[in-house]
């Protein structure tokens, strides 16, 4: 069956039958973090060229990135936020390409920021029918399971009267992204129960359509391997906590990969196995923008020292070789070709009609 989305933004009941088809296609979707016009044009391209939809996302820090650091962090990050899920809803058709717009985690005391995009997005769907954003995250995994799964279900109850959804978080993930570091979190931690995960489900299923980001040991960033282990059997295990009381098999539960970087195919062909249908990925692409950015600098030192003169004359001009489009473009080629590898390693290419 081919499942070909109009260009856009994804929302609503098309959402869930999105996540549904992935499950049921044994594939998943690149969530890609950006922080401006330069890397969400990448993601898009990407997304053209294989012919899929992907997860367009900002963290906190990205959104306030993407509205510029010369603004208030906290206004900032709304005010952001609302300009990136402007920018790509107005320009996703012209790459023909159908997005799902997301915001990365949002700890308790990010909270606020939440509820400032949430605000902005109902009166996004007052004058339009739509809501700004696909998504939001709340991570409370830092708070008990019931302050985790109540504020969660209060959130759930104002986004789904907009056609949003939820991701939420159990058990934390490891390392350390966008100024928070779990790098010394107590092991345990890094691994999700079944039990919290069956809560999350009857505490959240009745009121509307949700993730988890499920902790089986991977973490944001890249390390040297060995300190943590990988265990997406957690996963596998989770689903079949849930359908066991509620028989609604094989797959439940839609569940999020966070800290893709760095992971093997193996390793995210087993996790979308076990129904796993959004793998975050930052690092790894944040590192193919840049390389080839360190390279040209690198290559063409010597036209880059002034404005006039290099090694081809004294008074040669230096003004294509200082332009920022000839650096950039570069940057945003290599994260391109790093997310068309992400949609291959998700099993995603050519299962969309693309
Ligand atoms: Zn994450």
């Amino acid at each position: 069956m081919a499942f070909k989305l109009e260009p856009g933004i994804v929302t609503g009941t098309a959402l869930t039958d999105l996540y549904d088809y992935c499950q049921e296609h044994t594939c998943a979707l690149p969530a890609v973090n950006v922080i401006g016009s330069h890397s969400a044009n990448a993601a898009m391209a990407a997304a053209k060229e294989v012919g899929a939809p992907i997860i367009i996302q900002v963290s906190n820090g990205g959104a306030h990135f993407f509205g510029g650091k010369f603004l208030d962090k906290t206004e900032g990050a709304v005010a952001g936020a609302v300009a990136a899920a402007h920018y790509v809803r107005s320009i996703a058709e012209a790459y023909g390409v159908a997005v799902v717009l997301h915001t990365d985690h949002a700890a308790k005391k990010l909270i606020p920021w939440v509820e400032g995009m949430v605000a902005a997005g109902e009166a996004h769907f007052e004058q339009t029918g739509k809501p700004l954003y696909s998504s939001h995250m709340l991570d409370l995994s830092e708070e008990t399971l019931e302050e985790n799964l109540q504020i969660s279900a209060d959130m759930l109850a104002r986004l789904t009267k907009i056609d949003m959804a939820l991701e939420i978080e159990l058990g934390v993930t490891g390392g350390e992204e966008d100024g928070v570091d779990n790098s010394d979190v107590d092991n345990a931690k890094l691994y999700t129960q079944p039990s919290e995960v069956l809560a999350a489900y009857e505490k959240l299923q009745p009121i509307g359509p949700f993730s988890v980001a499920a902790s089986f040991g991977n973490t944001h960033g890249v390390y040297k391997p060995g300190n943590v282990q990988l265990r997406p059997d957690i996963l596998e295990n989770s689903q079949k906590a849930v359908v066991a009381k509620h028989g609604n098999g094989p797959h439940p539960l839609h569940f999020v990969f966070h800290g893709g970087s760095g992971s093997t195919p193996e390793e995210i062909a087993e996790a979308v196995s076990y129904g796993v249908v959004k793998m975050n990925i930052d690092t790894d692409t944040q590192w193919a923008f840049c390389k080839p950015v360190k390279t040209y600098m690198d290559d063409k030192d010597a036209y880059l020292q002034s404005q006039l003169g290099n090694p081809e004359g004294p008074d040669k001009p230096n003004k294509k070789h200082i332009d920022p489009r000839a650096w950039l473009h570069l940057g945003e080629q290599g994260m391109r070709d790093r997310l068309v590898r992400a949609f291959e390693d998700l099993g995603a290419r050519g299962k969309f009609g693309g």
